[in-house]
């Protein structure tokens, strides 16, 4: 099927938006692989008006992937109002998943890990299911991520779930660049204490304590509630909302606090200026990624051989070695310095 796939990126996203799911496969590879491919990919994306988008984030086993699924369903029911009316442009005809797992080399495929994942949506054509990982990507995922949900709505879907580890700060960048971010814990003594650690207590606009069906609901609501009191909070007060994921229950009740938040970013203007500054924070990892790369490139020069040289002789300090290879390199760029 593949194999009469167009190979320009405008003929690809024509097919994407036509319902060409291979189409689509094949620019989110591209956007993995960087490069020239990925420039094009993301020149042509950036055009379109982005989704919106939901992250996800936890320890593993948290229930994340289980909830994800639940979602997908309560998303498709559209964006309610206050009341809990539909809103009137709030139809979500289609939903992408992006599953991201730092620790797998694979991708383009539905797998994480072993797990056969979300199988009550596998074959429906309104939702679209991609693990993602980064071969090329000089930025690697943090960049890598808000391209691919550009081009997902540039197919035409109109939300986006990022399900990711929140084990990292890699990770919890990657979540938190979402339009709003929902962190989830499980019941017991320790696991908000845990995502506080790691960083996920600033980045939450809900918070979800799965397996409500487990004792410590109540002392998981405590920790966070009083961590939320000590924590800088602007206008929004994180919502903390118990969910049994498997069995379904306290689902709604998360997308309605989804809803509710989306409905906070768009009427206080607050969505508008979050995405303008996720967008300088992506021009800064991009800036960051290229000055790096140029870097790597530096360290092939033959002065930056000779530098060494004479710095394991004692004859040049770091900082004298780091003037002389920096004036160089401003006097004539090496070549191929150019990446992504
Ligand atoms: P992830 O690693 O965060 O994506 O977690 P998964 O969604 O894979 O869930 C990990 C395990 O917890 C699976 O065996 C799920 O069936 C189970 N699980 C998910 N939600 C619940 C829940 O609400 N209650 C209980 N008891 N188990 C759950």
């Amino acid at each position: 099927m593949s194999g009469s796939l167009p190979k320009d990126p405008e003929s690809l996203l024509g097919a994407a938006r036509t319902g060409s799911r291979a189409a689509l496969a094949r620019l989110l590879s591209m956007v993995e692989g960087g490069g020239r491919p990925l420039r094009q990919v993301a020149g042509l994306a950036y055009r379109s008006p982005p989704p919106y988008t939901v992250g996800l984030t936890g320890a593993p086993g948290a229930g994340k992937s289980t909830l994800t699924d639940r979602l997908i369903t309560e998303a498709r029911a559209g964006w309610a109002g206050p009341d809990g009316s539909p809103e009137p442009d709030g139809a979500v005809d289609q939903v992408a998943v992006l599953a991201i797992d730092p620790s797998s080399p694979r991708s383009g495929g539905a797998l994480l890990g072993d797990r056969v994942r979300m199988a009550d949506h596998a074959t429906d054509p309104s939702v679209y299911i991609r693990s993602m990982a980064t071969r090329g990507h000089l930025g690697g995922l943090s960049l890598a991520v808000p391209d691919a949900v550009r081009v997902l709505g540039a197919a035409g879907l109109p939300l986006v779930l990022v399900e990711t580890v929140g084990v990292g700060q890699m990770e919890v960048d990657v979540a938190s660049a979402a339009d709003t971010t929902v962190v989830v814990v499980t019941p017991g003594w320790g696991d908000a204490m845990q995502a506080n650690k790691a960083g996920l207590l600033e980045v939450a606009d809900i918070f979800v304590i799965n397996k409500a069906d487990r004792p410590g609901v109540a002392d998981s609501r405590r920790d966070l509630l009083e961590m939320l009191e000590l924590s800088a909070r602007g206008d929004w007060r994180p919502p903390i909302v118990a969910t049994s994921a498997d069995r379904g229950q306290g689902v709604a009740e998360l997308w309605a606090e989804v809803a509710g938040h989306r409905r906070h970013l768009v009427e206080s203007g607050a969505l508008a200026a979050r995405r303008s500054a996720r967008l300088v924070d992506e021009l800064r990892r991009v800036l960051t990624a290229r000055l790096a790369a140029e870097i790597e490139d530096l360290g092939g020069r033959p002065d930056f051989a000779e530098a060494a040289r004479e710095l394991a002789e004692h004859r040049l300090d770091p900082y004298e070695a780091a003037d002389r290879l920096l004036d160089a390199r401003r006097a004539g760029p090496p070549p191929g310095a150019a990446g992504n």
